[in-house]
């Protein structure tokens, strides 16, 4: 594992969250180096796809099914100061209910 690369969970969560990270078209792709992949402790969860938009840059997919809604991809440092998560407000937390209706049912 590289230096400062964090250990992440690759089990399947066994309770459905109450909310869900979705991003938004905001998504710059981080010009390559999605910050928030970092932070995501769950292995899999956010990856790079192809953005239509801006074929140069990718942007990023959360997996509905794995997102723990831990919150943070969206998590800002003391006094909003350090950035550690999305600089970009390209993510909402979305209440899985709300998910569901709008995409179907989840199948955990
Ligand atoms: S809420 Fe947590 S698990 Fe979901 S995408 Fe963000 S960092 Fe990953
Ligand atoms: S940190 Fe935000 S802007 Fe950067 S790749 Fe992730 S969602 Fe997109």
């Amino acid at each position: 594992m590289a230096a400062g690369e964090k250990e992440k969970r690759s089990v399947q969560r066994k309770r459905k969250p109450k909310i869900l990270a979705v991003i938004n078209d905001s998504c710059t792709g981080c010009s390559g180096a999605p910050i928030c992949i970092t932070e995501c402790p769950v292995e899999n969860c956010m990856y790079e796809v192809e953005n239509p938009d801006a074929p140069i840059f990718n942007r990023v997919y959360v997996d509905a099914l794995l997102c723990i809604g831990c919150k943070k991809c969206i998590t800002k440092g003391p006094m909003d100061t350090l950035l550690e998560g999305c600089p970009w407000d390209a993510i909402d937390m979305i209440p899985l209910e709300d998910f569901e209706e709008e995409n179907g049912t989840l199948a955990y």
